[in-house]
């Protein structure tokens, strides 16, 4: 089976700071990792092709230093490595990421055949949207599960798990299909000292717009209909109050009469 995992490099933070001049975000001196949902993703693949053979190629769009993203990838389980690099593609908001996404998808099914899977994060940690994974469906017009875990195939398809509120359902998937991941069951491997050497001397090939003969209207700044109109952080302009009590019953009853004063209960 060809599966496909597309990961994303993100700023090792949850805390991201946005430029209030440029309205862009900050990434100097934020150390840069693997998308912990692309992570996810990419170990529910490498169980599948444990257990079924195949090859796990993954894609990346960003500057040179993703590469670096994709090589951690290769050192725990895939096959093959691209990046999608060109300034043609920069400021691409979610509908040109997963537009370019999508063609990279078409460009490398036609020399590599069709990828049964499509993996993606539920979101970026960094961008936050979740859109891309189901954007992509929409583009290739694919099959998709969302915020699915514990992967497995059966009948042909794709069966993972979702959850709601009373626990998870099973769910499957016809394949083709794009599936996006949340927190699978069970750890994620780490590479050994020796596949990390591996994944530093594979060549990972580095595609174009121009290769992928890409119509650059819809990639970039160009092609991204959303525009960031403010950014700001929130002001605090409470504070929490703190009820002391000699005992949890007194402390309890001061709580009351203060919901009460505020008209809370
Ligand atoms: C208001 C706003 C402002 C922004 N400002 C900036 C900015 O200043 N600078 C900047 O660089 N970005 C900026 N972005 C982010 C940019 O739009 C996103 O990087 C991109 O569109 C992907 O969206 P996301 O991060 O929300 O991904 P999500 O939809 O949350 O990602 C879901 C999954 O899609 C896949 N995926 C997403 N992106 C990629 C990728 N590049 N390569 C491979 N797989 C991918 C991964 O599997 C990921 O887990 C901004 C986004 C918004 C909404």
């Amino acid at each position: 089976m060809n599966i496909l995992v597309c990961i994303k490099q993100v700023p090792d933070t949850t805390e991201i700071k946005i430029d209030p001049v440029t309205n862009t975000l900050i990434r100097s001196g934020v150390p840069s990792i693997v998308n912990p949902y692309d992570a996810y993703a990419l170990e529910a693949a490498v169980r599948l092709k444990e257990e079924h053979g195949g090859c796990i190629t993954v894609l990346s769009m960003g500057p040179e230093q993703a590469g670096a993203a994709l090589r951690n990838c290769l050192a725990v389980g895939a096959d093959k490595a691209f990046l999608l690099s060109d300034r043609a593609f920069s400021g691409s908001d979610t509908l040109a990421t997963s537009f370019i996404l999508s063609e990279s998808v078409r460009y490398l099914e036609s020399k590599i055949g069709i990828f049964s899977l499509i993996l993606c994060g539920r979101q970026a940690i960094d961008g936050d949207t979740a859109q891309v994974g189901p954007e992509m469906a929409e583009h290739l017009e694919r099959s998709q599960l969302t915020c699915a875990f514990d992967l497995s195939l059966e009948h042909g398809g794709v069966v993972a798990k979702r959850e709601n509120e009373d626990g998870y359902d099973r769910i499957f998937c016809d394949l083709p299909a794009v599936v996006t991941v949340i927190r699978i069951s069970g750890e994620v491997r780490l590479p050994s000292v020796r596949s990390r050497m591996a994944a530093n001397k594979a060549v990972i090939e580095t595609i174009s717009a121009e290769s992928l003969r890409i119509d650059t209207l819809r990639c970039g700044l160009k092609g991204s209909p959303t525009r960031v109109k403010k950014t700001f952080t929130p002001v605090r302009t409470k504070t929490g109050v703190i009820i002391h009590g000699t005992n949890a019953e007194t402390a309890a009853k001061k709580l009351a009469v203060f919901l009460d004063s505020e008209k809370l209960i």
